[in-house]
């Protein structure tokens, strides 16, 4: 068994890598060739805490496994991170374990892949204005990813807790990028690509808010209940998604699924465009959405290209287990 402890995978994991890897399994989600097993979540009724498995088969890439983990709020005072993820892979011939990996910072790495690759494939290809909601622990590694896939020439952000923005003020300060705090409409009028990565069970942006054409990554709703925009600018969208059965239960389409204004059958995998199977964006004054739920086989399919990566550099623990 391979061991990679999270103290190595910064020095390891690039975000090219963590994109290549999630574009190819959305890729194999689309095709057949991989999906993800039903996701288990359950208050543990200890610590507060929410614990679960999230796991599943890629026959392209041979990855088969799960991530555990969950969120334990009471974390911070102890100096931990509050979510914690660890990812076990196991062999496919074999059913053997094959790498314990530590998923914290994979997480937020394919979870920024996600988006970039939405926007590398439905986002209108002179988009010049990056509009953020959200400041929170994931909200860089989502801008860092976004700004990779357009010439972005500013970013644009608004937060529930304004205190908040300076975060976001000082990574578009290091890319190069002008930034300016907004409000909501002012953010739906301007942006060309908006990335909504927030904890929120309302919606911020509104339908009213968005006009012209743009691409939005919902990124923040992952949970029943959570909703970042509003049910009617869902409906109004092109919607596509990682995975349809999460989208309509855990993603943000739930809301306008529950109240009948979007249909199962309205929303499109993401891979099927990566696989060229559907064309994506066809008009220029378009509303393209991606509910970016989260899915297990994001997590092997990192966590997979990471034990490669340890193995090559010569960083891998290996022990007999
Ligand atoms: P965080 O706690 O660091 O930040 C939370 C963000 O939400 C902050 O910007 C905060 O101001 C904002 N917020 C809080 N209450 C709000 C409200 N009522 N209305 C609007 N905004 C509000 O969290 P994070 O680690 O940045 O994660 C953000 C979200 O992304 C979480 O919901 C998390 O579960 C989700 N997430 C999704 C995936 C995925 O694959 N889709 C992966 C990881 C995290």
């Amino acid at each position: 068994m391979i061991i990679v402890p999270e103290s190595v995978i910064a020095g390891l994991m690039d975000r090219a890598t963590a994109f290549n890897a999630v574009e190819a399994v959305f890729a194999a989600m689309a095709s057949g060739d991989a999906y993800n097993f039903p996701v288990i979540r359950e208050a543990i009724g200890h610590a507060d805490a929410l614990y679960g498995f999230k796991s599943g088969f890629d026959r392209k890439s041979l990855a088969l496994g799960l991530k555990s983990g969950g969120y334990w709020p009471g974390n911070e005072e102890k100096g931990l991170t509050n979510h914690q993820s660890t990812v076990i892979l196991f062999d496919a011939d074999t059913g053997r374990v094959k790498a314990l990996v530590g998923g914290n910072l994979l997480t937020a790495l394919r979870t920024a892949a996600a988006s970039s690759v939405s926007i590398k494939h439905l986002a209108p290809k002179d988009a010049k204005v990056l509009g953020m909601i959200g400041a929170g622990h994931q909200s860089t590694f989502q801008m860092r990813a976004a700004v990779e896939q357009r010439d972005f020439e500013k970013v644009i952000g608004w937060n529930y807790h304004p205190e908040m923005l300076s975060r976001l003020a000082d990574l578009a300060a290091e890319l190069g990028l002008p930034f300016e705090a907004v409000e909501l409409d002012q953010l739906g009028a301007e942006a060309d690509v908006i990335i909504s990565i927030t904890s929120a069970f309302a919606p911020s942006l509104m339908d009213a808010h968005v006009t012209g054409p743009t691409h939005i990554a919902c990124m923040g709703t992952d949970t029943k209940g959570k909703q970042e925009v509003e049910a009617a600018l869902v409906a109004r969208a092109s919607v596509f998604t990682d995975e349809v059965a999460q989208a309509i239960s855990i993603g943000e389409c739930q809301h306008a699924i529950a109240d009948g204004s979007l249909q199962e059958a309205d929303i499109t995998e993401l891979g099927a465009v990566i696989n060229g199977t559907h064309p994506g964006r066809t008009s220029g004054d378009e509303i393209t959405l991606f509910d970016g739920t989260g899915v297990g086989l994001q997590d092997l399919a990192v966590a997979s290209a990471v034990v490669d990566l340890a193995v090559e550099k010569g960083v891998a623990t290996e022990m007999d287990f």
